[in-house]
């Protein structure tokens, strides 16, 4: 059975926050997800916001995952953080190295995911459940595929249980990618990352950043819509969920939707899998 989750962002206004909290929440939670998750702005940017959007989403009982970076926090914040996560009835995390906030130029310092999930475990032993970043179209920062497949398995061996893979469109990329998990040794399970088409430039400008590739054909298709908003949608959802019921056929251990705070397209696309 293919598990499903849902991604959010901190939304940064109070108008945002209500909406997230009162009517995409039991929208999206009416689907029966595993878990929420809400990221963690690069260099720790949105920490009271994320920490606020993950107590409000415990206080309705939700399962719930907060992202996690160290950006330029210490070992003591680090602590304290998940201390205050565990409090809050939290048993899961993303344990991410994130990016460089924009504007500190390259002379911030990264810690590898890999020592924070470390970290975690020294800290707080089998508490939480770790989940980690995976990429099947690799990390545009990786040496090489070879090198970015065996960072991934040091996350996983350092004591993270499970992965979510960056969106893709390819959906071979990501089985492949499975089937070289697999030679090397990884067993634990690689969720796949799923982005629905909602605005198309947004998503092309992101995509060219992130190492996600979007085929030249959907790149087509949508040009060739021009302004029409209503057709664009529909082909999103067609092509969005085309690849997720690929991805459940074939077994699939989980679908993780990155909503992007929105009940659609998420919505109509997992209704339209019938799970
Ligand atoms: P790592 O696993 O540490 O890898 C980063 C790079 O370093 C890779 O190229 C890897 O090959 C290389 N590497 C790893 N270990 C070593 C080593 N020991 N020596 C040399 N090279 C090494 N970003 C945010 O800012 N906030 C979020 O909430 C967020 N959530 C995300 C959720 C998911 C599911 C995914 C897929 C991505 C998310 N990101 C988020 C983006 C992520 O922060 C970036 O992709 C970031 O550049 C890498 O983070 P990572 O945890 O994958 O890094």
């Amino acid at each position: 059975m293919t598990a499903i989750s849902f991604e959010y962002f901190p939304p940064k206004t109070p108008e945002g926050r209500s909406k997230l909290l009162e009517s995409t929440t039991p929208a999206l939670q009416a689907l029966d997800p595993a878990f929420f998750s809400v990221t963690y702005g690069a260099g720790g940017s949105t920490r009271d916001n994320t920490f606020g959007v993950v107590k409000a989403l415990r206080e309705q009982g939700l399962d719930v995952a907060p992202h996690l970076s160290f950006g330029a926090d210490d070992a003591e914040s680090m602590a304290a953080l998940l201390e205050r996560y565990r409090e809050l009835g939290v048993t899961r995390l993303v344990a991410l190295r994130g990016d460089i906030p924009s504007g500190m130029g390259g002379s911030g310092q990264l810690v590898y995911a890999s020592e924070l999930v470390a970290f975690v475990r020294e800290r707080t032993g089998d508490h939480f459940h770790i989940e980690v970043a995976a990429y099947p179209e690799i990390h545009p920062q990786a040496e090489s595929y070879q090198k970015d497949l065996h960072y991934l398995k040091a996350k996983l061996d350092a004591g993270a249980n499970s992965a979510i893979t960056q969106y893709f469109y390819n959906v071979e990329a990501y089985f492949y990618f499975l089937d070289q998990c697999a030679a090397i040794g990884i067993d634990k399970p690689i969720h796949a990352g799923i982005m629905p088409i909602t605005n198309f430039n947004n998503l092309a400008r992101f995509s060219r950043n992130c190492g996600a590739e979007i085929p030249r054909w959907i790149c087509k298709r949508i040009e060739g819509y021009g302004d029409d908003q209503e057709s664009i949608r529909k082909f999103g959802i067609e092509v969005v969920t085309q690849l997720c019921q690929t991805l459940v056929d074939n077994g699939a251990p989980g679908i993780h939707f990155y909503t992007m705070n929105q009940v659609e397209p998420t919505r109509e696309i997992y209704r339209n899998l019938g799970l």
